[in-house]
């Protein structure tokens, strides 16, 4: 089984969000499973700066589809102005290119497996420019939706860049209110759809969540499967973590005290081990329930807990979030910025994780901070709730705190009940050491997309 990754962000290359974790995992998850694997992605600018490393782990190797005058940027998609402006063209070539790249190379694979609208013209120029060329026949498409909520879309000028006849724009293929959306191109065209976990696929199925394809999602949904993602265990590991200043692991978890003041200091917060940590790492996005965090700060800094916020995003979030760290520097740290190593010691260190997401896909922040025996707090939507239960001391199960209206009294209830068990510290111990033992590693999931390869190969 030969199966090409597209995907416009892939670590260690290239990250903005749990895509790349994804395109970066899940390859090396599959190898193991026996498929040959190729990933495919555009070379940013800083790609090219990391030097020509063209492997992920030992086997996987990587296509980088080069074009200056489209990548060598200092953003994947855009700035703090907002997206590019030809992100259509941008994608469009990457997508050309790609397959070109396939036939000059000696890999044809058996199965191309797109992740979100950035690769999503590929399912449609396997059937259309390249419907009679014979080195593509019976290539099958899986089409990954990660989030919903990006689609391409862009102005009905700029259709041509992509290069395929206006029989391609209608109702039932690109056009969209007026639009040409590439999302579509994948909804319709590829051979299979999954998405990141089973809740979030029936989710999208509705006008609530489907971001207007509910319509397209409904008519494929015998071909549409949710595959909850996994985190790599090895990259993701409090044992062997470089970033951090102690490693633990569930047997021995002494070295996340240690971590929780190394933290403390390094955010300028008081180095205090008895003051709930509470951390959340995202983009600064209105999926991520930010308004909700915002609107209760006032309420959780009166209650004797820490708060460290990393992030990076729309504007109006950075001013925000810059104007009440100001206010309260002692109990709020706001680090508005992406680092990958802080993050590491904010998962390893905090003694919760928030999440309260207006919608979630899958998350990776949950099971990274379970696997880092960091409980989340989360709302119960998407792939948060087909991972997190609520933990009631005494009862069985539950591995975090939940809610499920989108309100900001539900989040703050929610947290005061992960506040209650942590001022217990017999049941404290028992939860933080569940959520070390938890197993979100990808061989469960990397099982089903194998499965689902052999079933299109056939
Ligand atoms: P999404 O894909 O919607 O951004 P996920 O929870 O699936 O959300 O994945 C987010 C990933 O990006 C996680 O690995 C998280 O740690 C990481 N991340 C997000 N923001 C930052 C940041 N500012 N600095 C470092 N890592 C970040």
């Amino acid at each position: 089984m030969k199966v090409l990754f597209c995907s416009s962000e892939v670590v260690p290359f290239a990250k903005t969000g749990g895509l790349a974790d994804v395109a970066g995992a899940l390859p090396l998850a599959l190898e193991k499973l026996g498929v040959k694997l190729a990933v495919s992605l555009p070379r940013y600018k800083i790609v090219a700066e990391k030097g020509a490393r063209v492997k992920i782990g030992r086997h996987v190797d990587v296509f980088l589809v080069e074009n200056d005058g489209f990548y060598d940027r200092d953003g994947l998609y855009g700035d703090r102005n907002g997206d590019y402006p030809d992100n259509l063209a941008r994608f469009a070539f990457y997508c050309r290119r790609t397959l070109e790249m396939l036939k000059e190379s000696d890999f044809r694979p058996d199965v191309i497996h797109c992740h979100d609208w950035q690769s999503a013209l590929i399912p449609l120029y396997l059937k259309s420019i390249h419907k009679n060329d014979p080195f593509y026949q019976g290539i099958k498409t899986v089409f990954t939706v990660h989030n919903l909520g990006y689609q391409g879309t862009a102005p009905r000028e700029q259709y041509p860049v992509i290069g395929v006849g206006d029989e391609f724009f209608t109702m039932q293929t690109l056009e969209f209110y007026g639009k040409v959306n590439p999302m579509k191109a994948g909804l319709v065209f590829a051979d299979a759809l999954t998405t990141v976990s089973p809740t979030y696929s029936r989710e999208i199925q509705t006008p609530e969540f489907g971001c207007g394809l509910e319509g397209v999602l409904g008519e494929r949904k015998n071909d549409l499967t949710g595959i909850l993602n996994g985190i790599d265990y090895d990259e993701w590991d409090p044992a062997s973590d470089q970033a951090l200043a102690a490693p633990y692991n569930k047997r021995n978890p002494a070295g996340k005290a240690r971590d929780k003041a190394a933290l403390q200091k390094e955010t300028g917060l008081e180095i205090n081990e008895g003051v709930p940590l509470l951390g959340i790492i995202t983009r600064l996005a209105d999926q991520k329930g930010l308004d909700l965090l915002a609107g209760i700060v006032d309420e959780l800094l009166k209650m004797k807990i820490q708060l460290i916020l990393l992030g990076t995003g729309d504007e109006k979030y950075h001013v925000l979030f810059e104007k009440l760290a100001k206010k309260n520097p002692q109990l709020l740290s706001c680090n508005l910025k992406f680092d990958a190593g802080l993050a590491r010691r904010i998962y390893a260190g905090g003694d919760f994780f928030l999440m309260p997401s207006r919608y979630e896909p899958c998350g990776l922040g949950q099971m990274i901070s379970l696997r880092y025996g960091t409980i989340p707090i989360v709302r119960l939507t998407g792939g948060l709730a087909d991972t997190v239960s609520e933990y009631r001391p005494g009862g069985a199960g539950g591995n975090g705190f939940c809610f499920q209206e989108y309100d900001r009294r539900a989040f703050l209830a929610a947290i005061q009940r992960g506040l209650a068990v942590y001022r217990d510290k017999k049941n404290w111990q028992k939860l933080v050491k569940r959520a070390l033992e938890s197993d979100f590693s990808w061989n469960r999931s990397a099982r089903q997309y194998l499965d689902l390869y052999l079933k299109l190969k056939g």
